[in-house]
């Protein structure tokens, strides 16, 4: 029997290029529109957002983008990350399944979001910016974008959804270690935010209220960029150093996956995961590989939302995008895996997901905790509330192979620890965490106002 259970990589084989899958992508991609004409977003419309070089990623068609030697030294304090063999877990469902996963929470941050982070805030750097602001839900990307100012000597303000500010006090503080300034959203610092509170003082935030904030602060400044930590094609893009990796630590193991799958709040992660290997689907040679992206019942955008235009944030300052949306008004019920409530859905996803590339399904939180902690009982790991959707789509999975006998290789993206999110496991020990229904009104109210476009 074959007993390895790490497989790892040497600091040398950090890739050197990011895989952008809009070169092979049989349709491109449908085209951003800008948010107050509707006509389709021209490269100089995002620069009062973003550096010039992160523009050109967002669009790029070429196939392999080069890692900066900078981002890749920074890369080097915790990648490459290692790929796992779970077997006391396969052992504990006694199933002929073998389930591998790819583990992110061993950055300085707890999961993969400063692959990404640090290379926004290197661009940034190059291009003189001083100040960077950003949104974050659980606070993940905040503490992730604080860590990557840290290391480029940037300011950086996060406007932080509030009921995780409230939920998740840590993440504050860990971004405050790292040099950053973090409030929670809705704030009185914006106009979204002051718009917001006048309506209802007591509103928990969302992510697509944060992001107004975000982009209106950013506006309103010379010397300030905004980031965003999930989404859009260049995040996916950075995130793509893990896909690689994957794929290497994969035929190190002789193994090729014939199931994948990860959690998909904006979807950064696990796209990064899977675009690598969604190559060899669209090159035809695994045509039954199958990608199962898992979002959260309550907040069911791939799932249950129509695929159509809508603004990236609630306030409507953002671009207008086409993926499956459950409106950008809509505000998710306040579930603990705050990195998975977001309207929307990266558009590469969407557009895989309706190309008929990549699939996904949705699961109710209590069940994702149960999943969780099974995991935490036999792989040790503690993991993140948003990894956790994942976990029970895979134990699922593996369960059906004991059914059927058969012993199919599972691929697990598995994003972050959750070491700061310990109140959630709490609530769940306890018996005190609950499950929320699909909001079907809300969400009903929320897509009467997509936005009209010709
Ligand atoms: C932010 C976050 C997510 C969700 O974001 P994606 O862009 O969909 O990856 C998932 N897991 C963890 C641990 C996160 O921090």
């Amino acid at each position: 029997m074959d007993k390895r259970t790490k497989f790892t990589l040497d600091e040398e084989e950090i890739p050197r290029y990011w895989y952008n899958i809009q070169a092979d992508l049989p349709e491109p991609l449908p085209a951003a529109l800008h948010p107050a004409t509707g006509k389709p977003l021209k490269p100089e419309d995002l620069a009062p957002l973003f550096p010039m070089e992160l523009i050109k990623q967002e669009v790029s068609t070429e196939r392999w983008i080069e890692i900066p030697d900078e981002v890749r030294d920074i890369y080097r304090l915790w990648r490459p990350t290692t790929l796992y063999r779970a077997h006391r877990l396969e052992k504990a469902l006694d199933t002929p399944a073998k389930i591998f996963y790819k583990y992110e929470g061993t950055s300085p941050p707890g999961s993969h979001k400063p692959n990404t982070a640090v290379a926004q805030a290197y661009y940034n750097k190059q291009e003189g910016v001083k100040r960077m602001v950003t949104e974050t839900g659980a606070g993940q990307w905040g503490s992730a974008l604080s860590f990557g100012g840290a290391c480029f000597n940037l300011e950086i303000k996060v406007y932080m959804v509030k009921i995780s500010y409230n939920q998740k006090p840590y993440r504050r503080i860990m971004m405050e270690t790292w040099g950053a300034k973090c409030i929670p959203s809705p704030s009185s610092d914006t106009k979204a935010g002051r718009d917001m509170l006048a309506k209802d003082p007591d509103c928990p935030g969302s992510l697509g209220l944060a992001i107004s904030e975000a982009v209106e602060d950013t506006v309103s400044h010379d010397d300030t960029h905004y980031a965003i930590g999930s989404v859009l094609n260049h995040v996916l893009l950075h995130q793509t150093v893990n896909g690689l990796e994957a794929k290497k630590l994969m035929e190190k193991a002789n193994a090729y996956p014939d199931i994948i799958v990860g959690c998909i709040g904006g979807g950064s992660n696990f796209a990064g995961l899977y675009l690598p290997f969604v190559k060899d689907k669209l090159d035809g040679m695994k045509p039954s590989l199958r990608i199962i992206n898992v979002e959260p019942a309550s907040c069911p955008s791939v799932t249950k939302g129509p695929y159509a235009y809508d603004f990236g944030d609630e306030a409507g300052l953002a671009p207008i995008i086409k993926m499956f949306t459950l409106g950008h008004g809509f505000i998710p019920p306040p579930i603990h895996a705050g990195g998975l409530r977001y309207h929307g859905m990266a558009p590469i996803i969407c557009h895989l997901c309706k190309l008929g590339f990549v699939e996904a399904r949705a699961e109710h939180q209590l069940a994702t905790f149960e999943a969780g902690v099974t995991f935490a009982r036999t792989q040790g790991i503690i993991s993140a509330p948003e990894p956790n959707h994942a976990i029970k789509v895979v134990i699922d999975e593996a369960l059906k192979c004991k059914e059927s006998g058969e012993s199919k290789t599972i691929l697990l993206a598995h994003s972050g620890h959750g070491h700061v999110d310990m109140a959630a496991y709490d609530a769940y020990l306890s018996g005190k965490l609950q499950d929320y229904e699909y909001p079907t009104e809300k969400i009903e109210e929320a897509l009467a106002q997509l936005p009209k476009v010709g």
